[in-house]
């Protein structure tokens, strides 16, 4: 359908009189191709140029890159050297067109003809190709590549990348972009910045993992507050719900050694969030007063209690006054007094619950009300608005839209979360 034919004409320096490295140099094409279409529709010519794009992708690269080989090769201090002698300065060329090397870029596969070198000095022949694109030796998939392809991969699904991709000519497949996402995942870590603040939350949602019917498992994450506002991600896992908590902090450890006060974690309350850090840091626990109410609905179910009833309606009501802290009440005395009388009437209405026999309920707001006001009670800011809330729904709108493998659901999200919220990009 098309036939391309493109020559370097002339290689330039971009600007003469300024340092060439930093300018860059300018390799002109001349090209020549002939474009085939059945009619002149929007779509048929737009198809046209996509093809003539992706034919000419491999040409383009071999052109630019035997350019800029011309260009390095002319300059005395060469940004190559021989791994025999270190000589970094008398080269001849080998050949510009030398054994075949496949790398994959964002569009495509690209074969080039390797560039290859012969050292003056000791005799060595070697191929700068790699090096001059500023990519690792002996890899099909450059960094660059596989890190575009698996943010892709976290943003939305497979399917939906790969017919993205397609729109605009790329030949890259499902596979390659969910290889690509493993391959980024594996080279983030989270854990704490000793730089932000002593102060963050930690909590669990349930994912649909491939073979398991019910709610799957559990994806937790250990969220930072920064100090300009704003959170960052500090830990990620997966695992059974109420399962170990270990790995979540278990990079951090050391940091949270040194911040100069506890770190007050807030939490919705799994007790076992802790036995990680037992001994090792000091912590304070505040239940995450915003997830209590929220989390008592559940219960009162466990207990039988009908959604919305006078019985229902009251304990709720109570639970929500009794959660809702004022911020900003720097008064001691104050603030001694309002919790002393929250305390009371958490205490009466566990005392009702367990006449009632809401058993649940009871054991649920026993194992709560050692933390429910450690924060205020220190003085530090007692909040009552979950922010790792924020963080689950970016999670779960690319979760929840598969079935997943254990790994394959923390890889994703921690590609996602970084993008998110520490800074990562491609
Ligand atoms: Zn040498």
């Amino acid at each position: 359908m098309v036939i391309i034919v493109c020559a370097t004409k002339t290689i330039k320096e971009g600007n003469m009189g300024v340092t060439p490295q930093s300018k860059g140099i300018t390799i002109d094409f001349d090209c020549q191709f002939a474009v085939h279409v059945k009619d002149g529709k929007l779509s048929s010519i737009l198809a046209a140029f996509t093809e003539i794009l992706s034919q000419m992708l491999p040409d383009f690269f071999q052109r630019v890159l035997v350019g800029y080989g011309e260009y390095v090769m002319a300059l005395r201090k060469k940004p190559f050297s021989c791994d025999c002698c270190g000589n970094d300065e008398k080269f001849t060329w080998k050949t510009k067109h030398g054994k075949e090397t496949k790398i994959l870029t964002i569009y495509r596969w690209v074969v080039l003809q390797q560039l290859q070198v012969l050292c003056k000095k000791c005799g060595h022949k070697f191929y700068i190709t790699r090096t001059l694109l500023g990519i690792e030796s002996h890899k099909r998939i450059p960094a660059e590549t596989y890190r575009k392809l698996g943010l892709l991969g976290c943003l939305t699904t497979y399917r939906v990348a790969e017919k993205i991709g397609g729109m605009f000519g790329w030949a890259v497949d499902k596979m390659t972009v969910w290889n690509a996402v493993q391959k980024t995942a594996s080279e983030i870590d989270f854990k704490l910045d000793g730089n932000e603040l002593a102060e963050g939350e930690a909590d669990g949602t349930g994912i649909g993992i491939k073979g398991i019917a019910k709610r799957g498992k559990e994806l937790k994450v250990f969220i930072q507050y920064k100090k300009g506002g704003g959170v960052r991600v500090a830990g990620l896992d997966i695992g059974k719900y109420n399962g170990s908590w270990n790995k979540l902090f278990q990079n951090s450890i050391e940091i949270f050694k040194g911040f100069r006060r506890s770190f007050l974690l807030i939490t919705d309350g799994d007790t076992t969030i802790l036995d990680g850090l037992k001994g090792k840091v000091k912590i304070i626990v505040q239940r995450c007063l915003w997830h209590i109410p929220y989390q008592a609905r559940y219960v009162l179910w466990q207990d039988g209690v009908k959604h919305k009833s006078e019985e229902w309606l009251c304990i709720i009501s109570e639970l929500l006054e009794i959660c809702a802290i004022r911020p900003f009440v720097d008064c001691q005395k104050t603030i001694e007094k309002m919790i002393e009388s929250k305390r009371k009437r958490l205490d009466s209405l566990i005392g009702h619950c367990r006449k009632q026999g809401f058993n649940h309920l009871v054991s649920y707001l026993e194992s709560a009300r050692p933390d429910m006001f450690t924060a205020i009670e220190k003085r530090l800011n007692g909040k009552t608005t979950s922010k790792v809330e924020r963080v689950m729904r970016t999670v779960n709108m690319r979760v929840n839209v598969s079935k997943w493998s254990d790994s394959g659901a923390l890889n994703v999200t921690k590609i996602r979360l970084a993008y998110y919220y520490n800074g990562f990009d491609a």
